[in-house]
């Protein structure tokens, strides 16, 4: 069961539910914090809660039953898509973001040039990674603190606020003081441990698909997030493992309208990630503005061929501007403004 509070309800009237709900010896109740409306969500037996005279509690505007498993998260209760601010951009059901940025920050100057080639290219945000979750243990690891220092000269530089994953629990309240987007990447999405410290930073998360996670799971780690009070959560379609060795992943275009009828979260996607190379991104950056995505998160690189990760599927700053410039057009056509 949700209970969606009134825009102008009180932290007392908010504490006040928690003990009612508490006091039923049955159940427990959670709070969850999104732009618009907090919500508790609760759990435990439901006949109990019942009796609880909820509607007529000062402060509360719905009270919704959630069939799903997840419940913070789920699409019931919520007649609209939610929108996640993240420093002036938002995303959501009536925006297209493009998040562009390299792999990895790999030294002051390439990050800034990237910077600089996502800020021309109208793109909204600058991704980059500073902790970088390799499968090999000598491959580059990401220069981590000075990483993080690049990046937040990036942004002093072009304004565009920055989203970088965290790999581990410990690195989190560091990270968080120059992120303004925290990435949860595809290895991490059920560290349930680090899924509860983003949560408790309140700070706006993307959460990437698990690759061999199927979206129920997914949307169970977002709601992970929720239930530590956190509803700021952003879906990343990033690609899955199949048998089809053609491509890094194969893209799971369905899993963006499976997403909205199942969740209030935006999605984006990341073709970058999902193909491993860069004559696809094109293709399924149209594909996923026509499904319906909230955005897409690109690769891009100076020198894509001296990249220490991931350089097959980066773009140029030539072929970023002509993505962006098609993607806009395409995207203002589908109803949203860019
Ligand atoms: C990334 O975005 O750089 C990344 C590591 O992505 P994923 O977790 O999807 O592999
Ligand atoms: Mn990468």
């Amino acid at each position: 069961m949700l209970i969606i509070m009134k825009k102008e309800a009180t932290e007392e009237e908010l504490q006040a539910l928690i003990s009612k709900i508490h006091q039923t010896g049955a159940a427990e109740g959670f709070v969850s914090r999104g732009q618009f409306h907090t919500v508790i969500g609760v759990v435990g037996d439901p006949e109990k809660v019942a009796e609880l005279p909820l509607l007529a509690m000062p402060g509360v505007e719905r009270v919704q039953r959630v069939s799903r498993p997840f419940k913070m998260v789920s699409a019931e209760g919520h007649e609209r898509a939610s929108t996640v601010p993240v420093d002036g951009v938002s995303l959501g059901p009536d925006s297209f973001t493009i998040i562009a940025g390299p792999c990895a920050v790999e030294n002051e100057e390439q990050t800034l040039e990237s910077a600089r080639a996502a800020k021309k290219a109208g793109a909204h945000m600058l991704r980059g990674g500073a902790y970088k979750p390799r499968t090999s243990p000598y491959s580059f690891q990401g220069l981590a603190e000075e990483g993080l220092r690049i990046l937040a000269t990036a942004r002093q530089e072009t304004g565009l606020p920055i989203v970088t994953e965290v790999l581990d629990s410990r690195d989190v309240e560091k990270v968080a003081e120059v992120a303004d987007m925290l990435q949860i990447g595809t290895r991490n999405m059920q560290n349930f441990s680090l899924l509860k410290e983003v949560g408790l930073t309140g700070k706006p998360i993307m959460l990437k698909r698990g690759m061999n996670s199927t979206i129920e799971e997914w949307l169970m780690a977002a709601e992970h997030i929720a239930r530590h009070g956190n509803l700021r959560i952003v879906l990343c379609e990033r690609g899955i493992r199949t048998f089809e060795t053609a491509t890094r992943n194969t893209l799971d275009i369905s899993a963006i309208p499976v997403v909205r009828e199942e969740s209030h979260l935006p999605v984006i996607v990341d073709p970058s990630h999902a193909a491993g190379r860069k004559s696809l991104i094109v293709p399924l950056a149209r594909a996923a503005v026509a499904v319906g995505a909230d955005g897409v998160m690109v690769d891009v690189h100076p020198t894509p061929e001296t990249a220490l990760t991931d350089g097959p599927q980066a773009l140029v700053p030539e072929e970023l501007y002509a993505l962006t410039r098609e993607i806009k057009e395409l995207a203002v056509r589908m109803g949203r403004t860019v």
